[in-house]
């Protein structure tokens, strides 16, 4: 082996789409959604340590805060699925450098995961075709083959099962950020308290979305973001509506709660309709903190070898 480390970059990712069916027998809910990775990354680093030292974790970055160090974090789950799989070394030093927003709805953990396994397959020359490194994210979280495979994708069962979709151009993203997460779990079951006694379809992906994703379109697009969770993000923290209410003031093209929330995410039209945006929202007092992003992005990939 030549490299001594590898720095992956892994982005974030929105659901421009995101229904949700009714809850299974299993305890979970079936999905259908869109994803598209945005420009928000998250940079994993991993380097080879001394033998017998073990796995560590380090992290800086804008949303490092709170963030877990130990077994409970994704990147060492993912780090130690790898090395269980195919008999690499646990000593490793791994470095996550977050600007993901943390318990946002936006699938830091998971693109951390995602970034994990990328890197320990390139250290390591283990040969993982991307559908392969998708499978074995799949066993991490619903969310981590997204962070592998990035672009556009329809995602379905838990999220997981993924097809790229057809897509045209480059859409503009301000996201409005909160000061503090929502648990994912907490949104679904506000989710099926607010659909009780209602008879749910099954989630499918609707005709306008695809339409506007290959048309290129962006007006169509905006019009077409729907989430099934932003009822109950919305409930659980009432002032997302105000948020909403700003974009949709200050001519955002389509808002919509990111998978479980906070996070907002607005589309809009170019550069300088993002810029309005971001200083309206700045100054409504209605967020913590303001990104803008594009998207489609790749997914997780090597930038550096150390
Ligand atoms: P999703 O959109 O997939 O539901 P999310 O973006 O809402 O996810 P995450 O940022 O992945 O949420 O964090 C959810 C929780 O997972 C955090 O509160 C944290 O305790 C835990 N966690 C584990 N690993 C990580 C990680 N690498 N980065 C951030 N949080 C992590």
């Amino acid at each position: 082996m030549s490299t001594r480390g590898v720095v992956v970059r892994t982005p974030a990712k929105v659901n421009l789409q995101l229904a949700v069916g009714p809850l299974g027998e299993d305890g979970f809910h079936e999905v259908t959604t869109v994803f598209q990775a945005i420009s928000l990354f998250d940079d994993v680093s991993i380097k080879l340590a001394k033998q017998g030292s073990g796995t560590s974790l380090t992290l800086s970055g804008a949303t490092s805060g709170g963030v877990p160090i130990d077994d409970e974090n994704l990147a060492i789950r993912a780090a130690k699925l790898m090395a269980e799989k195919f008999d690499l070394s646990t000593d490793l030093e791994i470095h996550l450098k977050k600007e993901i927003p943390v318990a946002g709805g936006m699938a830091g953990g998971s693109a951390d995961a995602a970034g994990v396994i990328v890197a320990m397959d390139s250290l390591f020359e283990v040969g993982l075709s991307r559908d392969e490194m998708e499978a074995i994210a799949a066993q991490l979280g619903s969310d981590v083959p997204f962070g592998i495979s990035g672009g556009v994708a329809i995602g379905r069962g838990r999220g997981d099962q993924l097809t790229p979709a057809l897509s045209r151009g480059n859409y503009h993203w301000v996201l409005a950020l909160s000061g503090q997460g929502l648990s994912t779990p907490a949104v679904y079951q506000e989710c099926d308290r607010l659909r009780e006694g209602l008879d749910i379809a099954r989630p499918q992906v609707s005709d306008s979305m695809m339409q506007a994703l290959r048309a290129g379109d962006a007006v169509a697009l905006g019009q077409a973001l729907s989430n099934d969770l932003q009822a109950a993000a919305c409930s659980l923290r009432p002032a997302l509506r105000l948020v909403l209410d700003v974009g949709r003031d200050y001519g955002a093209l389509g808002g919509i709660v990111s998978g479980s929330g906070p996070t907002v995410a607005f589309l809009v039209e170019d550069e300088e309709r993002s810029m309005d945006l971001t200083v309206a929202l700045s100054s409504s007092g209605v967020v913590a903190g303001v990104v803008r992003a594009s998207g489609p992005v790749h997914g997780a990939r090597v930038i550096e070898t150390l």
